[in-house]
């Protein structure tokens, strides 16, 4: 399909296309997909404003009910997922197969958010003293600000909507601003759930549209009760504190630096394929893409020379094309950042396999994704660089692996091939992984929305989408209730007037 249709097909027009200074490439052939207007500070204070009074509406809506217009939404994005998951390819790189599945990961949230809002339960506790009972309630927390990265221009943004949304809580959308087409769209397929829902306020879901300058805004205004922000651990630097220093919550979910231990027990046919989906997939551009293989040292040769015959072939090209399996770098910048890396890891003793511009694609920017030996854990190595690069190390004891795999500064995703049950329970263990994610036999990236999401260290600690994620869009309250005629004090103490 051609950009203008993909984009007429999500139902853009040329309102939202026109009129701004805010330029959107596609980074499969660098085409101009729309000049748009951003909005300014006070149109976002106009959009906090509209949000605060939407809220204390649609706090006051049962939970199932709120659920509801989450269950129309996912109907809408049912029907809608051919078109935006063309619409994220065309806008981000990823491969269909990838904007595709995106969609569906917003519209598994919904399902989950929908038996959520069944659910959002509290505690009785025992109290000690008599005729009395405690318990625990969960509220609505307020606005929500969700700011977005440009790599998964929609998914984690339905993390945080639909489980905010049954919880009572309006939302604005920050997306990235090499993203905002994606958003756009969205924000129309969730119009259409709430006219069929009928009676919802106005302002649930608003999208601000600009760059972090915009997302300050939000992170700033006393008004925005949490931030769910996710992107790079320089920009989580910049809005963890901001919005602490206002007493904010924040979800926070930062950069990664995920890495595969594979022991000599381990499938490596099932290894080499989650590797290649984990390391080359979204063109290495994934919060969980796989950045260091740590082998042991008796399967490394056979494991890395099956590697770099499977790179060798790989389909890069045009993401909207059937078969390919590897898609654009997002910008210019990221292909100086790939660069450098690869100049840096030769200067730190890696040896390079791959890399460079590949050939017979042009308007993009196509790489081959490189595998890199290394010999120690360099500070290359510990950074997260967002490209195709694997960084391969070797490994003699479990314990030395596991070392290595958490002595870097992010914490996201992490797993081990093994098919030996007393190494992956032990990587598994309070000695094994310090990760917010750790699997076995199946590779770091590519997560379910039914567990909870995201990462310790400079990951930000945040946790998004399932498990009891949802308690992070809504205020604990803890009741004390008396039904006796005595008014006992806790502790025995004794206060007689
Ligand atoms: P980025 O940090 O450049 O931008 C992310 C978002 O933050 C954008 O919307 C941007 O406009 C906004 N922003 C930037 N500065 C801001 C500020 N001062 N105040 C408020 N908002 C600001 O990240 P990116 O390049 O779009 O995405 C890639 C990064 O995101 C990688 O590091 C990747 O690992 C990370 N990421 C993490 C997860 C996760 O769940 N842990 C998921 C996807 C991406």
């Amino acid at each position: 399909m051609a950009h203008k249709e993909i984009l007429a097909a999500a139902l853009l027009t040329d309102a939202d296309l026109t009129g701004g200074a805010l330029e959107v490439n596609s980074p499969i052939d660098g085409a101009l997909l729309g000049s748009l207007a951003t909005h300014s500070v006070s149109d976002v204070q106009a959009m906090i404003a509209q949000a605060k009074s939407a809220f204390n509406a649609w706090k006051l809506v049962p939970a199932p009910r709120r659920g509801e217009l989450i269950r129309l939404f996912g109907e809408e994005l049912r029907t809608a997922k051919e078109e935006l998951g063309a619409l994220v390819t065309l806008e981000c790189g990823k491969i269909l197969q990838e904007g595709l599945g995106e969609v569906q990961e917003m519209i598994d949230i919904c399902d989950l958010a929908v038996g959520q809002s069944r659910q959002l339960f509290g505690l009785t506790i025992a109290s000690e003293r008599p005729g009395h009972t405690m318990r625990e309630t969960w509220h609505p927390l307020g606005v929500a600000g969700v700011i977005t990265a440009f790599n998964f221009p929609v998914a984690p943004f339905a993390w945080n909507f639909a489980l905010a949304i049954v919880c009572g809580d309006p939302v604005i959308w920050k997306p990235s601003e090499k993203t905002p087409l994606s958003a756009i769209a969205t924000a129309r397929i969730f119009e259409k759930a709430v006219k069929r829902f009928g009676e919802a306020p106005e302002g649930l879901l608003q999208v601000a549209i600009g760059g972090g300058e915009i997302g300050e805004v939000l992170t700033t205004s006393r008004d925005v009760a949490l931030i769910s922000a996710t992107g790079s651990t320089r920009m989580g630097k910049i809005v963890g504190p901001k919005v602490a220093e206002r007493f904010g919550k924040t979800v926070l979910e930062l950069g990664g630096n995920n890495a595969m231990i594979v022991a000599p027990s381990a499938d490596l046919e099932n290894a080499v394929r989650a590797i290649v989906f984990s390391a080359v997939g979204t063109c290495g551009q994934r919060c969980t893409s796989l950045r260091r293989l740590i082998v042991h040292a008796d399967v490394r040769e056979e494991l890395v020379e099956r590697l770099k015959g499977v790179y060798a072939k790989l389909p890069i090209g045009d993401p909207l094309a059937h078969g390919t399996l590897v898609g654009p770098l997002i910008d210019a910048d990221a292909n100086t950042s790939m660069k450098k890396a690869l100049e840096q890891a030769k200067a730190e003793g890696g040896t390079v396999t791959g890399g460079g511009k590949a050939e017979g694609v042009t308007g993009g920017y196509y790489v081959h994704p490189a595998i890199v030996e290394i010999p120690r854990q360099t500070d290359i190595v510990r950074h997260e660089t967002f490209a195709p690069i694997l960084y391969v190390m070797t490994y003699r004891t479990l314990e030395e692996a596991i070392i290595l795999q958490n002595d870097v500064p992010q914490g996201l995703s992490s797993c081990i091939f093994s098919t030996d049950v007393r190494e992956t329970e032990i990587f598994l263990s309070a000695a094994g992984s310090d990760c917010g994610i750790a699997n076995v036999n199946i590779g770091p990236s590519g997560a379910e929305i039914g567990g909870a999401f995201g990462g310790e260290k400079e990951t930000g600690g945040g946790r998004e989408s399932g498990s009891d994620a949802w308690k992070a869009y809504m205020r604990r309250q803890t009741n004390t209730v008396n039904y006796s005629r005595e008014l006992p004090l806790a502790q025995g103490i004794k206060f007689e007037i």
